[in-house]
């Protein structure tokens, strides 16, 4: 899933599968549906 982050006084959203900080919230949920991270929910 992807959490908001606040940082520099603007929000990022973070991927929580590998950490990657996206300024736009649908281009972090993108990112998140297609993550590459090692170890997906999914298959949890
Ligand atoms: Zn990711």
């Amino acid at each position: 899933m992807v959490s908001t982050v606040e940082r520099d006084g603007q929000t990022w959203y973070e991927c929580d599968e590998c950490g990657l900080l996206l300024e736009d919230e649908s281009d972090a949920k993108t990112h998140e549906e297609n993550c590459t991270a090692e170890e997906p929910s999914y298959l949890q």
